[in-house]
């Protein structure tokens, strides 16, 4: 058996953000696994990559899979550079060193002014870096080497022996790979920070954990990845396909051969010096091998492929933001609205101090140690809203009503049912203690406290409280539009006539109830057959800011919304490890967001609720919402295989979850039998009645 599973091989990029079109000088990912390889990946920034492969990683150890990832950039710099650096021999030093400096936005990042830092306290900015790709003048960063110094030696072992590397040290012009190891080293030690314990970087380390990182060099198989370029293939992308499946051709023990280096600081490209075996898999027939059919070829397929709930979900929280602009509602129209900043009280609540019951209002003081008290009582009485005017002098009381303010000389109330009263005064027994039965003014809310946060649902209660800290109109998001389109030929609208082959159409008036419930702005998009055209007619003229599809999300032949989002280049076909649910296209059309989801009304179902909903809610600038679900004995029996979340249509009966009688994703009469959902998690589960399961009711959901 081999070492690996699954390679996974990455060329990175130095440069910035490539856009959302596959295409060369752009981070690609190839892929060899147990079925044989995959199409390329195209990866238009570092920040897109990383969550790729941090999803890939998260899947693999889910899976109990070994995966190994290579990297066409050096790990380590030439001898001598780690140590003046950061005082130490050691090429994670150096990792952690840039991964604190290196700052990567997808248009922008700091590579030549941290290299520049490092040739100024190295060199007098003579080197070891050079190449300024910028236009900007950068002190201690030469654009040539004219006047170049570099106390280091030029080139790593390894790259003094293969033929053409590039030395590290060259930063900007054809072929420099200084940019891509500053840049990509941060991502690396991210990662291996993110999966602690479960990472191992060859050749510093034993490859004894499930995950290796290793230094690939797509040169040294160049021979065969020209041939296999052809006319209008990216270049980047053929070649990392070819370097995974020559690596996951391989035979174990000489997988093993190429991995017994000595580079502890350098680092190593691995397979230099095998070329020949490397290339010896080129007789292999490109084309991608069928995976093999078993009896169970409707479960889930072998391979990693599959994303976790969690870690989809970790990437629409990522990143989506608000798409709708803000406005300023009166506070009486702002009811289920999204609130567009943080809010402060205006005002305190309570404004003054005040009783908190009907009673006799006095200075605490005066009383102080009494057991039996009897005051004069002053003329008039404090109500709510009416501000007694004079001052209570020390040693006399006055009426009080609940809510009024304390007039002067009053910090303390007695309960009316504690007093008795006549001829102008009085009497109640003590001791009483000082502030009782009043309220502090502002001990709700101090002024300029903060009350309600960017992002919150406002709530009834929330515009009690803005209405009380004295607000009256509320800064709030546009509300956001979301189309609900159905498709297929076989779907015609309920109340038209169907043909005996044709369905209605459940999906839509389903999916339009949950975005109105939801708070968002339902817009009826209709329905489209499968065509090509229709559809792209129907998505060019929708008047939404999101829009969710039903029907057509798969990847074959009639499934047109796939493969229109496909060819305009922005589709994430998301396999989502996750029943019912797969599977899922996530796109962009005209920099609208559109959620494919599968025509299965249950499904379609279950998918809004999961992912449509958290993600249509920070669409619309309010905060991340997961379920509050709940722990009960279940009522049912299940054995569920390990490898995706499952969720079951429920209720509760006597504190028990029972579920829907059949899984059937076609079965739409379980879903309305239902009231809410149980979750079962990712692993294996075996459930009997009585077993505690995870049920959330589709309140939870806000359904
Ligand atoms: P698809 O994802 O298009 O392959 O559809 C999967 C299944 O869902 C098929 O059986 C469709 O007939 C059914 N389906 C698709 N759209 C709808 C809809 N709007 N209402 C009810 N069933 C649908
Ligand atoms: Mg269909």
């Amino acid at each position: 058996m081999s070492r690996f599973d699954r390679f996974l091989m990455v060329d990175w990029s130095g440069g910035n953000d490539t856009g959302p079109r596959p295409r060369k000088d752009a981070i690609w990912i190839g892929e060899s696994g147990p079925d044989g390889d995959a199409a390329p990946l195209y990866q238009r920034n570092r920040n897109v990559a990383e969550e790729t492969l941090a999803a890939r990683i998260e899947a693999a150890l889910v899976a109990g899979e070994r995966l190994c990832i290579g990297f066409d950039f050096p790990f380590g710099y030439p001898a001598g550079f780690a140590a003046a650096l950061t005082g130490r021999a050691d090429p994670f030093a150096v990792w952690g060193w840039l991964a604190e400096r290196i700052k990567d936005a997808p248009r922008d990042n700091n590579r030549f002014d941290v290299a520049a830092g490092i040739n100024l306290q190295m060199a007098q900015g003579q080197g070891p870096f050079w190449g300024n790709g910028l236009r900007r003048d950068i002190a201690g960063l030469p654009r040539t080497k004219a006047g170049y110094r570099n106390p280091f030696p030029d080139r790593r072992v390894i790259e003094t022996r293969a033929k053409g590397a590039f030395t590290c040290w060259q930063l900007s012009g054809a072929g420099a790979v200084g940019s891509q190891v500053l840049m990509g080293l941060p991502v690396l030690e991210r990662l291996r920070q993110r999966f602690a314990g479960q990472v191992a970087v060859w050749p510093f380390q034993p490859l004894d954990r499930p995950i290796a990182f290793v230094e690939i060099w797509p040169s040294l198989i160049n021979d065969t990845v020209k041939a296999a370029t052809g006319e209008g293939d990216i270049r980047d992308a053929v070649q990392v396909r070819l370097v995974a499946r020559a690596l996951g051709g391989l035979a174990p023990d000489r997988l093993d051969a190429m991995l017994q280096v000595d580079a502890p600081e350098e680092g190593w490209i691995l397979g230099h010096g095998f070329e020949d075996e490397l290339t010896a898999t080129r007789g292999r027939a490109m084309s991608l091998k069928p995976p093999p059919l078993t009896n169970d070829c409707f479960a889930l397929p072998p391979g990693v492929n599959w994303t976790p709930v969690d870690q989809a979900l970790a990437l629409l929280r990522e990143r989506l933001h608000p798409v709708v602009p803000c406005e300023t509602v009166p506070l009486m129209q702002a009811s289920g609205r999204v609130l567009a900043e943080d809010l402060s009280a205006r005002r305190a609540n309570p404004p003054l101090p005040n009783t908190a019951v009907d009673g006799y209002g006095f200075a605490a003081e005066a009383i102080a140690g009494l057991d039996e008290i009897t005051l004069p009582l002053v003329a008039g009485r404090a109500a709510a809203g009416l501000s007694y005017p004079g001052e209570v002098p020390p040693g006399y009381a006055i009426r009080m009503l609940t809510g009024a303010s304390l007039p002067l000389g009053v910090d303390t109330v007695v309960l009316d049912e504690d007093c008795t009263t006549g001829e102008g005064q009085v009497a109640f027994r003590g001791p009483v203690k000082p502030g009782a039965n009043t309220r502090r003014a502002g001990e709700d809310v101090a002024q300029g406290a903060p009350i309600l946060p960017r992002g919150r649902v406002l709530t009834p209660a929330d515009l009690a409280l803005a209405a009380a800290t004295g607000l009256s109109d509320l800064p709030v998001h546009a509300p956001l539009r979301v189309g609900v389109l159905s498709t297929g030929n076989e779907v015609v609208p309920a109340g038209s006539a169907a043909a005996p082959g044709q369905i209605f159409d459940a999906n839509r008036p389903m999916l339009l109830s949950l975005i109105a419930r939801f708070g968002h702005v339902p817009v009826d998009l209709g329905h489209v057959p499968d065509d090509r055209a229709a559809l792209r007619a129907r998505l060019d003229s929708a008047e939404a800011d999101a829009i969710l599809t039903s029907g057509g999300a798969s990847a074959g032949d009639e499934d047109h919304v796939s493969a229109l989002l496909s060819d305009s280049g922005a589709l994430n076909a998301w396999r989502i490890a996750l029943k019912p649910g797969r599977p899922l296209a996530l796109g962009m059309w005209q920099g609208k967001p559109v959620f494919g989801l599968p025509g299965n009304p249950v499904a379609a179902f279950v998918c809004t609720l999961v992912f449509a909903r958290p993600a249509l809610r920070l669409l619309a600038g309010a905060d991340w919402s997961a379920p509050e679900g709940f722990d009960v004995p279940a009522a049912f029996t299940k054995n569920k295989k390990p490898g995706r979340r499952e969720y079951l249509r429920a209720r509760l009966r006597e504190g028990r979850a029972e579920v829907f009688k059949s899984e059937g994703s076609g079965r739409i009469s379980g879903l309305s039998w239902a009231e809410g959902l149980v979750e079962l998690p990712d692993g294996a589960a075996h459930i009997t009645p009585g077993t505690p399961v995870r049920y959330i009711p589709f309140g939870s959901f806000g359904v």
